[in-house]
């Protein structure tokens, strides 16, 4: 479990949490040798999160660009909707195994906590989630199933209230409650190990593309395409596929395309922010900078290390998509397939779509499909203009 990702991150944290996250590495690092916890994780990601989930031939889709064929890797099917759950159980596992007994979690759009409540009830863990007081009042169907779940939700009314201000919160809890409490962190970002163990538990996601391409079609696809909050649904696509000739491409926010959206690996420089070197969208003094997108989950300033280093070796391409573009998407594969896309991983469909076009049809384009759309609604129906003629 590398540290670092060539010049990116590290664990920039007060002293006070160093050992907590020397326990969590060594905790880790056994649990993933350890059969027994293996087999644990793949039981319950198989009887409560309906695991696996299909590669899917969208043919209608795939006409609409002419080109290449876009399968979607449909992780909109897993349990809770999106997969955050992929994350969110093997954490819960993991503390339950080192003994902790309170959960606690950040969220910003609120889906990340709904999959952390759903796993604290599931495995008798209470759990509190710290929430912006602005996201609070955008997500209030999501703050009212977490409390369902038996969640209890801080609002937070730090800065501008909302998810950066909610880790922040979350960290300060976890420096104060380290003995009895784990931090489960929601993206792959943040100080080590926290990376590379969100990656671990999101691989499955590209260990299953593997698997199943070459059943489908006898090897792997041409190009994989996964959108870029944190970065932890594109890494869990990527990393099983790094060492492959397969090409890779992750898809930023770019907001409205008047400024910089959410698209840090595009628009920012490296910096600090949540313990981790990476690239950080911020100002001239090194302020972070707010960051704006119609989909919440996107809506972060950093992103994973891991993919500071992919960007700089190369080996993953990264784009933003716009707001607009991202909601043209959405309308495409639900009036081509039936399927209500989540808004983040509609600037992956966009993105996919173009690139399936310059393709030959015997190419293969996969997309990870990273949730449903089920909550987005409100969203996309004040966008109406958008739809399709
Ligand atoms: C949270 C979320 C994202 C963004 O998070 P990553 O860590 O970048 O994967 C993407 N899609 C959905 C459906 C989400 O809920």
């Amino acid at each position: 479990m590398p540290r670092r990702f060539g010049a990116f991150g590290g664990a920039y944290v007060p002293e006070t949490l160093v050992p907590a996250l020397a326990e969590l590495e060594r905790a880790w690092r056994s649990a993933r040798r350890d059969p027994g916890f293996r087999s644990e994780l793949r039981r319950w990601s198989r009887q409560l999160g309906g695991r696996p989930t299909p590669l899917y031939p969208a043919e209608n889709f795939s006409r609409r660009g002419g080109g290449a064929e876009i399968w979607l890797k449909r992780e909109d099917l897993l349990h809770g909707g999106a997969h955050k759950f992929n994350n969110a159980l093997g954490q819960g596992l993991l503390a339950r195994r080192m003994g902790k007994r309170r959960l606690i979690a950040e969220t910003g759009a609120g889906q990340h906590g709904v999959a952390t409540a759903m796993i604290g009830a599931a495995l008798g863990l209470p759990t509190e989630v710290y929430m912006g007081r602005v996201d609070i009042e955008r997500q209030a169907p999501n703050v009212q199933r977490m409390e369902l779940l038996g969640a209890t939700v801080h609002p937070v009314t730090a800065g501008r209230r909302t998810l950066k201000e909610a880790i922040n919160a979350a960290l300060r809890d976890w420096i104060g409650s380290v003995e009895t409490t784990h931090y489960v962190l929601g993206s792959a970002v943040g100080p080590h190990p926290f990376p590379s163990m969100v990656c671990d538990f999101q691989s499955v996601i590209g260990r299953e593309i593997v698997a199943q391409s070459r059943a489908l079609w006898g090897r792997a696809p041409d190009l994989a395409v996964a959108c870029v909050g944190g970065g932890s649904n594109a890494i869990g696509t990527f990393h099983p596929l790094l060492r492959t000739p397969v090409e890779l491409l992750g898809v930023e926010a770019g907001g409205r395309g008047d400024g910089v959206g959410a698209s840090s690996l595009t628009q920012g420089r490296p910096g600090i922010l949540h313990g981790a070197y990476t690239y950080v969208l911020q100002d001239a003094e090194g302020q972070v900078r707010d960051t704006e997108s119609v989909s919440a989950g996107l809506d972060y300033a950093a992103v994973g290390p891991e993919h500071a280093m992919l960007r700089a070796s190369g080996r993953v391409r990264y784009v933003s998509v716009r707001d607009d573009q991202a909601l043209r998407a959405f309308h495409w594969l639900a009036e081509d397939e039936g399927i209500l896309p989540a808004l983040e991983p509609s600037h992956a469909l966009f993105a996919a779509l173009r690139e399936a076009r310059r393709r030959p049809r015997r190419s293969r384009v996969v997309v990870t499909l990273s949730g449903r759309g089920d909550k987005d609604l409100e969203v996309v129906l004040q966008h109406g203009s958008h739809r399709p003629r």
